[in-house]
């Protein structure tokens, strides 16, 4: 039962009991009083009977007899001991009456004594009126008189059935005011509190009380007028707050958010693919979501202190991850960030690999120049013979020193340089490239073919394209095998052009297939070395295939040959 009703049911109860408790009162005031009338009513009957009999002089059983003769009412004389002299209804009644409460009023000196009892003479309830009749101020007798109750309550009866009614009335009028004045003043409570509930359930839906009341209409209009800021501001926050998780979500580092009970609330997509997660359900404790163990032992950590912020690398992914874990202690929420390190840390291997290699390849023909020039300046220059072949040497030392220089200045070249996009012919463009190296196909008696359109012309920017073309030529040249065959193919296709140079050389493993694209780096150094080869040839095929918004595949066995390809988009 709700507080409401508990506290209309007291007021009824008590108003109940009030009717009740007022009904008693009544009534046994109107009993007495009426029985009071009649007590007095008998005392003057008893006090001018006895004036009747001292007068008239006559037989007091006589007078008393006629005198009750068409009434129920009882005359009892008594001696000023209590004993029956005469008795109305028994002529023959006697005994002592002392004990009786009216008679022993009266005894007691009482100017009058009353009483009302069953009598066990006439079985019914009579009034009794007992007074004495003095003598030179004794009492020489004492009179009572008796009148059944019946004679006189019955009429009473009507009389207070008529009371009860107008009592009823009265309660019942007193109720229903007071139950008004209840319902008047929890009215505004009973209208306002389910708006105020669906207020707080629903914070974002606009509440109308529409209820006309002139004494709480200013009540009213304020709570209509609450309910509608509430719903501005609570609609203002919800789309900043999706915005934010909009804008959180686009974000490239990754981001979550755990609230005060532990359960994840937010995860971004950057997140999501640098721990390779799958099962992702919000609003369930972190831990089922985010299963990385160094993540899991990081979020615990800021309970202990504030921000907790280390370099991982994840299980799953093996990505080097760069996560600051922070916990705001006024809200309870726990906000994660991770930056993805591992271009940057391959990147920073890169290029210090590189500087390394540079240096490395730089120092060998230096130093073999230098040894040669001090030779040289020591003597030997005197010999023409040692002279022209150490100049030979030097010479030799010298090219190698300008390819790389070259090679190095052309890996440097980046997208920002801008280039004029022609239109190259294919066929002349390999046909150039492969007669430069006639010496060294004539020198291992190669074959070489080239197969495309002769009239094929392709737009794109010739000052990378061709270093493409020639790094994959040269390299088939290198490493085809004495006698070879090399298969120079190009043709155009939904506005692409496909270049691939095919030979029968030695080949290439599948783990060194996806390395051979790294600055400097070669599968066997020697042999690379020996045929002026210095790693750098196919990580300009591939930048600047990537420049032109192309592709280089590669598809190759040992012993059996490789054959590379070039997708590039017509510009
Ligand atoms: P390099 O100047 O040493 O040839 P590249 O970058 O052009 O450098 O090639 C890298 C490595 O890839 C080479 O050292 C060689 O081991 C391997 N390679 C490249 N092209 C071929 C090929 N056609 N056949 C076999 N191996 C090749």
């Amino acid at each position: 039962m709700d507080k409401k009703k508990r506290v209309y049911n007291g007021w009824l109860i008590g108003l109940l009991l009030l009717f009740f408790t007022s009904w008693q009162f009544i009534s046994n005031f109107y009993d007495q009083q009426v029985l009071t009338q009649h007590e007095d009513f008998l005392q003057q009957k008893a006090y001018s009977f006895i004036r009747l009999t001292t007068d008239e002089k006559e037989d007091f059983a006589e007078i008393a007899t006629d005198y009750v003769e068409d009434s129920d009412e009882r005359i009892t004389q008594l001696t000023n001991h209590g004993e029956i002299l005469f008795d109305t209804f028994d002529a023959e009644l006697s005994g002592s009456r002392s004990q009786r409460p009216e008679i022993k009023a009266v005894l007691e000196g009482n100017p009058s004594g009353t009483s009302v009892r069953m009598s066990p003479t006439l079985d019914q309830e009579l009034l009794y009126v007992a007074i004495p009749i003095k003598q030179n101020g004794g009492i020489i007798e004492i009179i009572r008189m008796a009148e059944p109750t019946q004679n006189f309550l019955p009429d009473a009866k009507q009389m207070k059935q008529a009371i009860l009614l107008v009592n009823f009335v009265f309660w019942l009028i007193l109720t229903v005011i007071i139950f008004s004045i209840l319902r008047r003043r929890n009215r505004p409570v009973e209208t306002i509190l389910p708006v105020i509930k669906q207020i707080i359930k629903d914070p974002q839906q606009q509440k109308m009380i529409m209820q006309r009341s002139s004494e709480w209409e200013e009540l009213y209009q304020n709570i209509n007028v609450l309910s509608e800021q509430m719903s501005h501001t609570y609609y203002a926050l919800s789309t900043s707050e999706k915005q934010f998780y909009t804008l959180l979500n686009e974000l490239m580092v990754g981001v979550f958010i755990v609230d005060e009970n532990g359960n994840l609330v937010f995860i971004n997509k950057t997140l999501i693919e640098q721990f390779n997660l799958t099962q992702i359900e919000l609003n369930q404790p972190f831990a089922t979501v985010i299963t990385d163990p160094q993540m899991v032992q990081m979020i615990y950590q800021t309970r202990d202190s504030n921000v907790v912020s280390k370099e991982i690398r994840t299980t799953t992914s093996q990505r080097l991850l760069d996560v600051t874990i922070r916990a705001f202690k006024d809200s309870g929420r726990i906000f994660g960030v991770t930056y993805d390190m591992t271009r940057i840390a391959q990147l920073e291997k890169l290029q210090n690999d590189f500087v390394g290699n540079v240096s490395h390849e730089l120092k060998t023909p230096i130093t073999s120049l230098i040894g040669f020039t001090e030779t040289l300046l020591d003597g030997a220059k005197d010999d023409p013979q040692t002279l022209e072949s150490f100049l030979k040497i030097m010479q030799k030392d010298a090219y190698r020193l300008q390819s790389l220089v070259q090679e190095i200045i052309q890996t440097s070249k980046n997208t920002d340089v801008n280039y004029v996009t022609t239109s190259v012919n294919v066929a002349d463009l390999a046909n150039k490239i492969v007669d430069d190296y006639a010496a060294v196909i004539q020198e291992k008696h190669l074959n070489v073919i080239i197969t495309g359109p002769e009239e094929l012309v392709f737009n794109t920017k010739i000052e990378l394209f061709k270093p493409i073309c020639k790094n994959l030529i040269e390299n088939a040249i290198h490493y085809a095998s004495s006698e070879g065959k090399i298969d120079i193919t190009f043709y155009q296709e939904n506005d692409h052009l496909i270049f691939s140079v095919q030979d029968d050389g030695i080949g290439i493993k599948q783990q060194e297939q996806e390395r051979i694209f790294e600055r400097f780096y070669r599968v066997d150094k020697a042999r690379s070395r020996n045929s002026g080869g210095n790693g750098l040839g196919l990580a300009i095929v591939k930048d600047y295939s990537e420049i032109l918004g192309g592709k280089v595949q590669i598809d190759s066995y040992p012993g059996v040959g490789s054959t590379f390809t070039v997708t590039l988009p017509s510009l």
